[in-house]
Order: structure tokens, then sequence, then C-alpha cells
């Protein structure tokens, strides 16, 4: 495998996606989400920054966001290449893929569950991310992408994902220059108008392997002190929760090459030291943090901000 096969394997799943007949209100609403930001990416960021030069850095913390981001980045690479290649003189087998792993940074800010750090490092390896780690929690945000620039001086603007439902995100725009307070450098943000819904339409389809916490009930993980389970999620074993459901079984049967249709989903396996934690806290009996839509509960598992 190489970025190229990736980039091309995230091309064919969206692609595939787009072509579905899966028909739900989801389904048809996440296609318009996804070709609003294939529009960003391709006509706004990528005619404005070159991809394929070291101007744009991914923003990466393992979670669903910027993984279904990234799909959606690496299928418009992939597009970006053949679309060039389609322009030149020479046929396509005369080009090569200009890329061989992507600039990506990672701030590392609390203690956080070890399952989530091992799939960061399931995504370098899969995505080919040139990860830019910061040391844990010596510094503040900004600062950390001070340091981060310092090192990759040629970084314009990083790729970001943030949704409107995300706090402070209500105002935000695809390409804006950071705040004060900040360094200066252009975000991109093309994910803005995905709501929960689409997230986990699009990554449930993709087959790719997701965060096994988001097995366990979780919808959004931050440090291991102020993360616990979606308590909307809870297993009311009275009651049976009858009142949740899983939206996305046509995802899941019908998910991107998988080999033979099933309800099983591609969760990374959960550390033995994150197993031991749920059990010893009780923190078991939880619905997976896909049967949560609603995008105003996202963040209810999380103790403090
Ligand atoms: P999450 O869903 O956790 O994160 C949203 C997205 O932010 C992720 O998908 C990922 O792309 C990125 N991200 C979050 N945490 C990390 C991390 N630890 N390491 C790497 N990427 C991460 N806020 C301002 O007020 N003004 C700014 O100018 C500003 N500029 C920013 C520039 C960048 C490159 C980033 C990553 C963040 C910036 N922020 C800024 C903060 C941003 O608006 C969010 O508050 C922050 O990303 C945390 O997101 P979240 O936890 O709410 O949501
Ligand atoms: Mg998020
Ligand atoms: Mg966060």
């Amino acid at each position: 495998m190489t970025l190229a096969d990736i980039s091309r394997h995230c091309h064919n799943i969206t692609t595939s996606y787009l072509a579905s007949s899966g028909g739900s209100d989801i389904v048809n609403s996440t296609k318009q989400a996804i070709r609003l930001t294939r529009h960003h990416l391709l006509e706004e960021v990528f005619r404005r920054w070159d991809p394929f030069g070291n101007q744009l850095s991914f923003s990466y913390n393992g979670g669903k966001d910027c993984q279904v981001l990234l799909i959606l980045y690496l299928s418009c690479l992939w597009e970006f290449f053949v679309r060039n290649t389609g322009f030149s003189q020479y046929g396509s087998q005369y080009h090569r893929f200009p890329l061989r792993s992507l600039p990506t940074v990672y701030i590392n800010q609390a203690e956080t569950f070890s399952t989530l750090e091992k799939s960061i490092e399931s995504a370098r390896e899969r995505y080919f991310l040139s990860i830019y780690e910061s040391p844990r929690n010596q510094t503040s945000m900004p600062e950390a992408f001070e340091n981060y620039l310092e090192l990759h001086s040629n970084t314009e603007a990083i790729v970001i994902g943030i949704r409107h439902t995300d706090p402070f995100g209500e105002n935000l725009q695809c390409i804006q220059s950071t705040d004060s307070g900040w360094p200066h450098f252009m975000r991109i943000q093309p994910l803005l108008h995905w709501n929960l819904a689409n997230v986990w339409s699009l990554l449930l389809y993709s087959n790719e392997e997701i965060c096994g916490l988001y097995g366990k009930g979780f919808t959004s993980i931050g440090g291991i002190n102020s993360t616990l389970p979606n308590p909307a999620l809870k297993i009311d074993t009275l009651s049976g929760s009858l009142t949740l459901e899983n939206r996305f079984k046509w995802e899941i049967f019908n998910a991107y090459d998988k080999q033979t249709s099933s309800e099983n989903v591609n969760v990374s396996q959960l550390s033995d030291a994150d197993e031991a934690l749920l059990q010893s806290t009780g923190q078991s009996g939880y619905h997976p943090g896909w049967f949560l839509t609603d995008d105003s509960q996202e963040r209810a598992g999380r103790t403090r901000k």
C-alpha cells in the first residue's frame, strides 16, 4: 500500500456511496454534505494551496470527525491527481502520485485512552500520515501550533474536522485565518455543515476501522479523566430502552468492500487498560455511539471541557 493506493481506495468509497440507492433521508443529506465538502476542497482549497506541495497540513486527533474528513480529503487528493494528469499530454501511466505521506499534526493535550492512542497509530500506518506530535500537556493549543509552524515553516493552512454544532463552531467559515492569540495561518474547515448522522453514515459505510470506544457508547472522546460513555445511550434494563434504534443498518449491512453482509462494525479492539477501566468503574451496558444522532447530546458524556 502507498498513499496513492489508500487515496484511490477512499475515492472508491465516496464514489460508491454517492452512487448508492440507499435512499434514507440520512443518506440523501449525507450525499449533499459530501458534494459540498468536495466542492470546497477541489474548487476552493486545492486551487489556492497545492495539496502536493507542503503548504497544507491536516490536524488529526483520532476522532470520528477528522477520520471522516480524512477519507474525503484523500478521495479529493486522488481526484485532483487524476484530473491533473488528464490535462497532461502524457498518459496517466507516466505520472507518479507526487506525495508519499500527508503532513499531519496531533496536539497531545491531556492523558487520553490508550485505545484512542492506538487508533491514531493505526491511522498513521493506514493513511500514511507523517505525524508531528506535540509533547503532552506542556503547552496550550496555540503554543503547540506555534511550535509546529517553527518546524514546518512552509505551512500556510491546516485542515480541521470541526463542525458547526461543536462548541464555538456556529459562526465559523470553511476558509478563514486564525483568531488573535493564535499563530497566523489559514484554517480549512470543510466539515462544518455535517451533522452527527452524516458523520456516522459515511464512516460506517466506509468500513474503515474506527476507534473501539465508539462501540462502547462513547460519542465524543477527550481526556481520560473527563470523558464517559454517553448517558443518553445507557441501556435501561427495565424498559429495554425502546426509544433508541440503530439508524445505520443500511450503511453497516452494505458497507464498502464488506466480504459478507453482517451487522458487524469495524471497531478497533479495546486496550486491556481501557477494558479494565470501564469494568471497574461500572461503565458498561451502553448502546454503540452511532445510536445517538441528536447533535445537542453529542458531548453529554463529557464531565468537563
Ligand atoms: P473535536 O471534534 O475534538 O475536534 C475538531 C477537530 O479539531 C478535529 O477533527 C481535529 O481536526 C482538530 N483537533 C481537535 N483536537 C486536536 C488535537 N488535540 N490535535 C490535533 N487536532 C485536533 N480556536 C479558536 O478559538 N481560534 C482559532 O483561531 C483556532 N484555530 C485552530 C486551528 C487549528 C489547526 C485547530 C486544530 C484548532 C483551532 N482552534 C481555534 C480550536 C478549534 O476551534 C476547536 O476548539 C478545537 O479544535 C477543539 O475541538 P473540539 O474538541 O471542540 O472538537
Ligand atoms: Mg468532533
Ligand atoms: Mg476534542
